[in-house]
């Protein structure tokens, strides 16, 4: 009796950890990567990425690129950054070119990436803003620098930090994809618990999150291969819809009835 008792403590803690936007304490990272080195290997992360055009072309050099679409992402982006108080750090908001990814991710550092597809099959702003707020979550829990040195070992981040070159070709060799945004499920579902409070702080109806989710769901959950990367790259869609609504239930009546704006830009 007593057991099972002490079984229920544990695992409802468990959940109340996978399910809230608080930060968890993570020594090592925190201890031993400041802001300002995660901002620098961010930065590295950043120019290999920006650098190849392939895989990650910038929708700023496609010809006729619409400065109206990357404001746009840009003022969603910084008005969810200015509303949260977990981090102090910049943030910056990049789109990427192609039409068949549906996916967003971020980089240590405050570094964070939207394709065009994403912005394309959204319906309206708060599903926009419910994905850039789950990625800043990424951002704000630290979730890729604590990946990066589980993945790599302190030592060898250190060493990317003073230029050693054969470290740097090691970490930040892209081509083989982003190891570090290999998250965990209790990391997704912070990052979407962490979207629902930003929203809300934010001023938006926190439904975003949950619709873009069944949006996905509705989609077909996976079976196109690029173009649902951001189920692929994520926990069971099912399972974060419930846990979402559950934390929007939560919310108060008139949050919850807020307006939700149309998309205004689309690439
Ligand atoms: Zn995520």
């Amino acid at each position: 009796m007593k057991k099972s008792m002490i079984a229920v403590g544990c695992c409802s803690m468990m959940l109340a950890g996978f399910f809230s936007c608080n930060r968890v304490q993570d020594v090592a990272t925190d201890l031993l990567i400041s802001d300002e080195e995660e901002i620098k290997l961010g930065r590295q992360y950043k120019a290999q990425i920006e650098a190849d055009d392939d895989e990650y072309p910038l929708y700023t050099a496609k010809t006729g690129y619409s400065d109206d679409v990357v404001d746009y992402i840009d003022s969603i982006g910084q008005n969810i950054a200015r509303h949260q108080d977990d981090r102090d750090i910049e943030f910056t908001f990049t789109v990427i070119d192609n039409d068949s990814v549906v996916n967003a991710f971020a980089v240590p550092g405050g570094f964070v990436y939207i394709y065009t597809g994403l912005i394309k099959s959204a319906r309206n702003e708060a599903e926009i803003a419910g994905v850039l707020a789950h990625e800043i979550g990424h951002i704000t829990n630290r979730h890729g620098a604590k990946q990066m040195v589980k993945q790599y070992g302190i030592d060898l981040l250190l060493d990317v930090l003073v230029g050693d070159s054969s470290a740097i070709r090691t970490v930040m060799d892209i081509s083989s994809g982003l190891l570090f945004l290999n998250y965990s499920r209790e990391n997704e579902f912070q990052a979407d618990s962490c979207s629902v409070e930003y929203l809300v702080k934010t001023g938006y109806n926190p439904s975003g999150m949950k619709t873009f989710l069944e949006f996905l769901a509705d989609m077909g959950g996976g079976t196109a291969p690029k173009l649902l990367q951001f189920l692929s790259t994520h926990p069971p869609t099912d399972e974060r819809i419930t846990a979402v609504a559950r934390i929007i239930g939560r919310k108060s009546s008139d949050v919850r009835s807020r307006s939700i704006p149309d998309v205004k830009y689309t690439p």
